[in-house]
């Protein structure tokens, strides 16, 4: 929930709102224009700084909206490596961005540029049993602006803009739809952020009716299902979604989604030792993805301290992958460092909670 007693973000309003809040001053649309290329074309700090503006005006606004970014509290890596924003909200809440360099190849957006994963929760309702965010429980949905300023923050800190941008962060994107939906709109805009709405990917667990909705948007953003399973026993088992929603209802809801979109889905599929990894398991997940344009993406299981699960060996993540690969399935294998970061959504709580220790140890 925004705290009413706060200073509303200027970076939580589309185009449209700042035209009504400019009409409803009897002010001229083409102010509107102006202060969101100010805000995102010239990125200034304060309103003194958009000087095409009326004096009157500027104040107004800076009574009315607050410029500030997200403050970075830690950043780990380089320019050339995986690097770690830890950001701090408004309430004291963290949450983290990983910004994954172009020489990364990383499946969940173009592999020559720059991705941005952002989270669009801190922590998540929704349990799912291998995952780092679901240990601590839910928190609190992230507000527009606070998503929109993980993306302008980590540019403003790198001083590079992110062309490809990825909802596996923190939370589950869908539980968060409309915020989501209006950053997105941000993001996509050429007024705003203009990162190119196919080179955006919301990943899901598999909110069947989220996704229905989100089909009818007219952003032609990318879509990743985290399955994790095949069957609805083995999701039931680790993935408590399933029960609400079970396989079948989750693929009649991505029918409406490729109807809509035209558009190849991704799975994102860690493979859990002797969990999902069966060659059963394999032949039913090539069974259900063939009929689709789609593309399944492995990824061995990282262990998270405090979870029971276990990555499989080499041999049987392999033959996994062969299994869908002589069906005919588009398939990759993500063994290399650094991915594990942007595994699917959620793998980042882990780092949070350690920095929140180091930061607490340290205040
Ligand atoms: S995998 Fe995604 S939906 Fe499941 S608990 Fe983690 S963040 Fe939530």
């Amino acid at each position: 929930m925004a705290d009413p007693a706060r200073t509303p973000s200027a970076f939580g309003l589309t185009l449209d709102d700042w035209i009504e809040w400019a009409v409803e001053r009897g002010l001229t649309k083409f102010r509107a224009k102006q202060i969101t290329e100010w805000l995102y074309i010239r990125r200034v700090k304060s309103w003194d700084e958009m000087t095409n503006l009326p004096q009157g005006l500027r104040d107004e606004l800076k009574s009315a909206f607050s410029l500030a970014r997200l403050p970075v509290v830690r950043l780990t890596g380089s320019q050339d490596t995986t690097q770690k924003f830890l950001f701090r909200l408004h309430d004291g809440r963290l949450v983290e961005t990983v910004r994954i360099p172009a020489n990364v190849h990383f499946d969940g957006g173009q592999s020559d540029r720059i991705t941005l994963c952002v989270s669009s929760q801190v922590g998540c309702a929704y349990d799912c049993k291998f995952c780092a965010s679901g240990l601590a429980g839910f928190t609190r949905n992230l507000e527009v602006e606070e998503i929109v300023g993980q993306v302008l923050a980590a540019e403003e800190e790198s001083g590079e803009s992110v062309r490809n941008l990825v909802f596996m962060g923190m939370g589950e994107p869908l539980a968060n739809l409309s915020r989501v939906t209006k950053a997105i709109t941000i993001l996509n805009a050429p007024w705003g952020m203009n990162i190119g709405a196919r080179h955006m990917t919301v990943s899901t667990s598999g909110l069947a009716p989220q996704i229905e909705k989100l089909a009818e948007s007219p952003i032609q953003i990318r879509l990743a299902i985290s399955l994790h399973g095949a069957s609805d026993e083995v999701r039931d088992r680790i993935m408590p979604v399933n029960k609400k929603y079970p396989i079948d209802r989750l693929f009649a809801a991505l029918e409406v989604w490729r109807e809509q979109k035209k558009q190849k889905i991704t799975f994102e599929y860690i493979l859990i030792d002797g969990v999902n990894d069966s060659p059963e398991q394999a032949s039913l997940l090539a069974r259900r993805v063939r009929p689709m344009d789609a593309k399944v993406n492995l990824i061995p299981y990282n262990t998270v301290e405090g979870l029971e699960w276990k990555r499989p060996s080499e041999a049987r993540q392999d033959a996994f992958l062969h299994t869908l690969q002589r069906a005919g399935i588009t398939a990759t294998l993500r063994r290399e460092k650094g991915h594990d970061i942007a595994a699917a959504c959620g793998q980042l709580r882990l780092q949070v909670e350690t920095a929140e220790g180091v930061i607490q140890a340290a205040g």
